[in-house]
């Protein structure tokens, strides 16, 4: 198949994107290989879902033994944080052994080193010229920091997953995915969290009900939220941070985290040189499959800047490798991609939110139900918090366009339902669903009354 190239697929980045892809089209026979100049795993792996879900676990134990206390347990129990960090950085590096275990095993050639863009069918990698009849771009992104004064004084998440010590008091910059899910973390800790977000409220793009819900319930934990200000600048001393604000008020803390969020990885590629071009968004522009504007050049994932998840990622790079390796022509479809937010407690949310309905269907185009209750769990615990379970129908075709949840489980929640609503089913078919009793999850197919607007 190679003909002239010494590969079929080159793939720059060994993401999860970037390995699922080049693992698909070796499958098929393709003669690949995959450049990675940091670790192989990606951000998912290494700097991301895994490590912070795996903090999430070890810091929500604190929920636990309080919530035990309520059922008649005497526990308690500090947390060893660096022991966690090293736990966690175990099984990562075990991670990454089995990535590049399941490279090799799939006969993918992994090559260490930054890869550069030579041309449409060439690129070069420590000083070796390489040819490949088609080139993958799979580079991923990074975070992105304003440029203030003392910025360096700050982190990013990056170096919040590896904190050897506990921060006693951190500031987080940022209302994202990534800054309520490292102040759940860092607050079930034990520190004291401070979050400055620059506009009204946190998770924007998400359902209203659903920002509204997470910022009572993080407040209840003591999380302070500090809406429409920014840090305009850091200054150190004795260890310490402080943060001046926008307003003029000042923070000291131990940490200071930007969450402001990522940006795509396209510099030093060589990209201007071939003609690849960005997007408005900054991401690499491709078609729906996954084509640059150069002819044999693709790029999948953070790097094209659209949705950026690792599922997605996953979905665009194998669909890529049906394409161009086993003759079956795939496109990813990127409507109603469920996703989560690992908040404590969690979000789960799939298709549109009631905002997005009304724009599309009209005010009277859309019915909304919407459940707010004390879990079982907590009537015992003791625990003060309430879920939030919301469906959002179109009123023309009865189809379920919208589900959102907070509370626990609710991202294992929302994968099931997912798939109803991928399947385009109407309010009456989850009508028509019995409910298994007693779950939180069952509200969803229990709702009878429309909310009155
Ligand atoms: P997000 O884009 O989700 O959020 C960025 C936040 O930073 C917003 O609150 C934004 O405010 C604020 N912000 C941006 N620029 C500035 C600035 N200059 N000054 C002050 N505030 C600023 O980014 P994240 O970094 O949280 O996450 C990046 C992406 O990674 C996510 O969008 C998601 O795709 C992915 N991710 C997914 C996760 C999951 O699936 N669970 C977990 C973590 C990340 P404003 O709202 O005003 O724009």
């Amino acid at each position: 198949m190679t003909g002239a190239y010494d590969y079929d697929l080159f793939t720059i980045g060994a993401g999860s994107g970037g390995v699922a892809g080049t693992r698909r089209a070796a499958s098929y026979g393709a003669r690949t290989a995959i450049a990675e100049e940091w670790r192989f795993g990606g951000t998912c792996v290494l700097r991301g879902c895994v490590p912070k879900k795996l903090l999430i676990y070890g810091t929500h134990f604190a929920h636990e033994m309080a919530d035990a206390r309520g059922y008649g347990w005497e526990v308690d129990g500090n947390l060893d944080w660096s022991k966690l960090v090293a736990a966690k950085n175990r099984e990562t590096d075990r991670l990454e052994g089995i990535y590049r275990n399941l490279l090799s095993g799939a006969g993918v050639e992994a090559i260490a080193g930054r890869a550069r863009i030579i041309g449409p069918n060439a690129v070069e990698i420590g000083g070796r010229r390489i040819t490949s009849k088609y080139i993958l771009i799979a580079a991923g992104g990074r975070p992105e920091r304003p440029d203030i004064p003392g910025i360096e004084y700050s982190i990013t998440s990056n170096e919040a997953l590896d904190l050897q010590e506990l921060p006693r008091r951190i500031v987080i910059v940022g209302g994202g995915f990534i800054a309520v899910e490292f102040a759940g973390i860092f607050r079930a800790a034990g520190a004291s969290v401070t979050i400055v977000i620059r506009g009204e409220k946190i998770l924007r793009g998400f359902d209203e009900d659903i920002r509204d819900h997470l910022t009572a319930e993080l407040l209840k934990q003591g999380i302070s939220i500090n809406p429409g200000v920014s840090v305009t600048r850091i200054d150190r001393s004795a260890g310490r941070k402080r943060a001046t604000l926008s307003d003029g008020r000042e923070m000291d803390a131990d940490t200071i985290m930007f969450a402001t969020g990522r940006v795509p990885n396209t510099r030093d590629l060589g990209l201007e040189s071939v003609g690849v071009h960005l997007d408005k968004s900054g991401g690499i522009a491709v078609d729906e499959w996954q084509k640059t504007t150069v002819a044999g050049i693709y790029a999948i994932g953070d790097v094209t800047n659209r949705i950026n998840l690792t599922p997605v990622a996953i979905a665009e790079g194998r669909a890529l490798a049906e394409t161009l390796f086993n003759s079956n022509p795939t496109s990813m479809d990127h409507t109603d991609v469920p996703s989560a937010v690992f908040s404590q407690p969690p979000v789960g949310t799939v298709g549109l939110s009631e905002l997005e309905a009304i724009r599309l269907y009209g005010v009277e185009g859309v019915d909304v139900y919407k459940a707010t209750f004390r879990p079982m769990k907590h009537t015992i615990s003791g625990r003060d918090e309430r879920t939030m379970m919301k469906l959002i129908v179109e009123s023309a075709t009865g189809r379920v366009r919208g589900v959102h949840m907070v509370g626990a489980d609710a991202p294992e929640i929302i994968q099931g339902v997912a798939i109803a609503v991928k399947a385009g089913l109407t309010k009456k078919a989850f009508d028509r669903t019995v409910a298994i009793h007693p779950t939180a999850a069952e509200e969803f197919v229990l709702m009878r009354d429309k909310l009155k607007r």
